[in-house]
């Protein structure tokens, strides 16, 4: 057959700009003609082989860019400030252990649990879990893409077998299943996080490789750590022979991007995921602000990490009592919730530099790109030092004067 005849049918997909790597497409293809491949930027997006495609469109379908997922029609958004009662696990969370206490309560009822997991290398990728042990692994928030391959396949099995599936990640991911699947199950629950966006996989790659001469082979970086308290987080890293290192902020290159928005994926410039009501069930992120203009009486709470909760699906909301055994709840105003995490509901802006970001990152060398993109500004840096030699309790009674 000649090459035009063979391109006629092929489906229109998203392009590397659009294209967000949620894996729908990849995994309603009856025929493994799509896959999840790396691109130059090193970002996961869809590739297709032509010859063993048959033009049938499921594809184009499940793609929840093309065909975005219906949102639930909730009249009235409901927000909760959440924390987990158990301090390890609150300690071992990016925000207020939220998700963890979700994630116990399904594996309690027989149920699994799927979200990002830190794999060989720092390489992230979706995995199942059906342990408390193995959900250790999900905690804590990973900056950089995840890789799905063929999970939303798996949890469609699950699903149909009767299992109670709780799946966690961006509000792209979700809104991939949710096309994936294309129909409601009662035995699914999906999460999905208020998303700053992500940065590529290959960054992380060269990160890791830049520190990896100073610390030793890595095994997990916590970006978040609250050693210094929620707003002040801490990179650690935690190496291969069981030793953890903590960098100071001032000096964290990876942060420096990730904050100034250079290196994010194209299509979480014009993310079609935020906003709310979402597809998913529960959205989960930190409650910046929380205190801030409405009273809160739990101050002494607030540098340990507070969770925010908003239910898009009024119908599961009673699934909140199943979890007070585990997670202190109460109910904040949905202005208040959203007032200081604009990410919720908005794109970060493309700084001009994110254009040669990538391509200067594979020809220049680490130390000329780290000067060049990954430097902070003498007012960053004064700032960080400032507050990194600050004891904690100082830093803990300054941010109580903000507070009503
Ligand atoms: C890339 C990224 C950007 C975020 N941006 C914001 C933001 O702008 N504002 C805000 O309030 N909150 C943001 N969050 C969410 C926040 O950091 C916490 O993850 C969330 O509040 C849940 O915290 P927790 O304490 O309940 O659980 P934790 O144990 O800290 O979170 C674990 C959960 O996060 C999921 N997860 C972790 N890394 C990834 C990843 N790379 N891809 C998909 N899922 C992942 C896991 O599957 C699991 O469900 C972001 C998270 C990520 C991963
Ligand atoms: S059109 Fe059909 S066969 Fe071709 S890639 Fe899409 S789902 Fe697969
Ligand atoms: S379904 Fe997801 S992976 Fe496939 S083209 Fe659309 S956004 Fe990209
Ligand atoms: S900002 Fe949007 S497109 Fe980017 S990772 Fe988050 S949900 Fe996906």
């Amino acid at each position: 057959m000649p090459l035009t005849d063979l391109n006629k049918n092929l489906p229109q997909l998203c392009d590397t700009t659009s294209c967000t790597g949620c894996g729908a497409c990849v995994n309603s293809c009856a025929h493994q003609a799509l896959c999840l491949t790396a691109s130059a930027e090193g970002f996961y997006h869809q590739t297709i082989d032509a010859q063993r495609c048959v033009g049938c469109k499921l594809c184009e379908r499940s793609c929840p860019v093309l065909n975005p997922p219906v949102r639930h029609n909730t009249e009235k958004l409901r927000a909760f400030a959440a924390w987990h009662k158990d301090e390890d696990i609150r300690r071992e969370s990016s925000s207020g252990g939220a998700f963890s206490a979700f994630a116990s309560f399904v594996l309690s009822q027989g149920g699994c649990v799927v979200g990002a997991a830190y794999g060989k290398d720092l390489h992230i990728e979706h995995i199942v879990v059906e342990t408390e042990e193995e959900l250790r692994r999900l905690r804590l928030s990973k900056y950089s893409q995840s890789f799905i391959g063929g999970v939303l396949s798996e949890v469609k099995s699950r699903l149909k077998a009767g299992q109670t599936v709780l799946f966690t990640g961006t509000p792209c991911q979700v809104s991939g299943l949710v096309r994936f699947l294309g129909r409601d199950y009662t035995n699914l629950i999906t999460i999905d996080l208020i998303c700053h966006g992500v940065p590529s996989p290959k960054f992380l790659q060269k990160y890791r490789e830049s520190l990896e001469p100073r610390f030793g082979k890595i095994d997990k970086i916590d970006f978040r750590n609250k050693r210094k308290g929620w707003y002040d987080n801490l990179r650690v890293v935690y190496t291969e022979n069981g030793k953890s290192h903590a960098m100071r902020g001032h000096n964290d290159a990876y942060w420096v991007a990730f904050s100034r928005d250079t290196c994010l994926m194209e299509s979480c410039y014009q993310c079609r995921a935020q906003g709310f009501p979402r597809c998913s069930t529960f959205t989960l992120a930190d409650f910046w602000r929380i205190g801030h203009r409405v009273p809160f009486g739990h101050k002494d709470e607030i540098e340990k990490g507070i969770s925010l909760i908003i239910v898009n699906d009024e119908s599961k909301v009673s699934l909140l009592q199943e979890l007070t055994g585990r997670l202190y709840l109460e109910e904040r105003t949905i202005d208040e919730a959203i007032g200081g995490n604009l990410s919720g509901v908005q794109s970060h802006h493309r700084p001009s530099d994110r254009s040669s970001f990538y391509a200067d990152l594979e020809k220049m060398s680490w130390q000329g790109f780290r000067q060049r993109y990954l430097t902070p500004n003498t007012r960053e840096r004064l700032v960080k030092m400032f507050r990194e030699r600050l004891p904690f309790w100082l830093i803990k009674r300054i941010r109580l004067i903000k507070q009503k």
